[in-house]
């Protein structure tokens, strides 16, 4: 498609009140709306009232790429309030006027994202209703647009932040916008700077928490707090409460009245009693109220969520354009069994353990390291995907039964390589990495950087301290 197709620019008005239409342009009732009908234009303009969030959900949520990317506009003749979640889902707003005007402000940013959505090929993968399809709409989401998506303040959900143009596309749970987020990041697709940290509930993972002080016998919120007082002459110390005579302070050990703090008395700190057990102390515990769940955590046992604003890599940018969102881990876990980090974890301890009883090593751990594999899909485009099945071909064949295989992200796998000595693990690892490197120097002039390192597991070190071996100098 060119530019000269763009003219002139078709726009729905979509809306149940004709005086505010966008003057000139096709028009539709809410209720006989189709979002199937928005791939004949090149923008739709939804008039502020009841039901327009409905029509902005219908159409991002739509499977089409034609429906969803296109760009949304507000009319919002009267300044209706907007909340900046309801913003970010849209393009722009509109005040009202003929539609010339409309879309000569406008015209720019129609043009641009269906100069976008025209680059894009339909993809197998976006119909799906699972995370594929998810990921490579928001990718393409964030193609569009230009523009790094940020998270925002929102008060109205119970994870105290959200990412709307992610949020709009999913269907049910909210949680899931942060799933697909770490969905898209893990996967190198896309990269993040700091916005913020969040702590949250570790049963339901919602934000809304209460933090309290609490009693350290009884852990009962129930506490009250006074000055602790010290007189100098007598070297009493007690609570305010013990001093407190009519008007007056008076020591209730010397009985002489109190002048000058600092020069008779001082307040050395606070001292808190529990309402339900009468204990006193000074140093307060502190707990949090999920008021979400209801379930109370300690302060160390909360999780955290980290916000930050995001922007498409370059493998992200060349996955948008494809459609396809390639994943050595997920290619993997169809053929061969992929266990997780922590299960990874406590098998290793186990091994450990079991060597050390028996005094003979004859297992061997394995890192491997994708050095650049992203840059290589990002480089081999839509060919990547044969290329992956032959990689992950050579790793299936490599793997045994017996062996234990986990990621540690997409480009790093380890391997517990159990009754297999060191130098027998070389032998594998080297005729490995030269198979799966020859794969790609025949095909292609760009190299891969595959690299491993391997250990033998001698049941002197605990598992942390041989994977931070494994990982130095790699
Ligand atoms: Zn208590
Ligand atoms: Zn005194
Ligand atoms: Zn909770």
């Amino acid at each position: 498609m060119t530019h000269d197709d763009f003219v002139p620019l078709r726009v729905l008005s979509i809306t149940d009140n004709p005086h505010e239409a966008a003057g000139g342009a096709d028009r539709v009732s809410i209720a006989a709306f189709d979002p199937l009908t928005l791939r004949q234009y090149h923008a739709a303009v939804v008039t502020f009232g009841p039901g327009y969030r409905d029509v902005v959900k219908r159409i991002r949520r739509h499977d089409d790429l034609q429906v969803y990317l296109k760009p949304i506009f507000l009319l919002n003749t009267h300044g209706g309030e907007i909340i900046e979640y309801g913003r970010a889902v849209l393009d722009g707003e509109v005040q009202g006027g003929a539609i010339d005007r409309f879309l000569k402000d406008h015209e720019a940013v129609i043009t641009g994202i269906n100069t976008h959505i025209a680059q894009f090929t339909s993809a197998p993968q976006e119909h799906a209703a699972h995370q594929y399809g998810l990921a490579v709409k928001a990718i393409r989401f964030i193609h569009s647009r230009n523009n790094p998506i940020q998270p925002i303040r929102f008060p109205k959900s119970i994870y105290a932040y959200s990412y709307p143009f992610i949020d709009i596309l999913i269907t049910g749970n909210h949680y899931q916008q942060f799933t697909l987020i770490d969905f898209l990041e893990n996967r190198n697709l896309i990269e993040g700077t700091f916005v913020d940290r969040v702590h949250c509930c570790s049963f339901c993972y919602a934000s809304f928490l209460n933090f309290r002080e609490i009693c350290v016998n009884c852990q009962s919120p129930n506490i009250s707090n006074e000055d602790l007082i010290h007189h100098f002459p007598c070297g009493y110390m007690g609570p305010e409460s013990d001093f407190i005579r009519t008007s007056k302070l008076i020591c209730p050990k010397c009985r002489k009245n109190l002048k000058h703090i600092g020069v008779d008395f001082d307040r050395p700190s606070q001292v808190f009693t529990c309402s339900v057990c009468t204990h006193s102390f000074q140093e307060p515990g502190v707990d949090a109220l999920c008021v979400n769940c209801g379930k109370t955590i300690a302060p160390e046992k909360l999780l955290y969520r980290t916000l930050k604003e995001f922007k498409l890599t370059p493998l992200g940018e060349a996955s948008a354009l494809s459609g396809i969102v390639y994943s050595l881990q997920e290619e993997l876990r169809d053929n061969i069994e992929v266990v997780s980090m922590d299960k990874f974890n406590v098998v290793l301890n186990l091994e450990i353990e079991r060597v050390r009883r028996y005094k003979k090593s004859l297992s061997t751990i394995v890192r491997l390291v994708f050095d650049n594999y992203a840059d290589l899909l990002t480089q081999l485009g839509s060919a990547s995907t044969a290329l992956s099945r032959q990689i992950v071909a050579e790793i299936a064949d490599f793997v045994r039964n017996t062996d234990l295989v986990a990621f540690i992200d997409d480009r790093t796998l380890l391997f517990l390589l159990t009754e297999t000595s060191i130098s027998n693990a070389k032998i594998a690892m080297d005729r490995l990495t030269k198979r799966i490197t020859a794969l790609i120097t025949e095909n292609l002039s760009v190299g891969l950087k595959l690299s491993y390192k391997s250990l033998a597991l001698d049941g002197t070190r605990p598992y942390n301290e041989v994977l931070k071996e494994l990982a130095a100098h790699e």
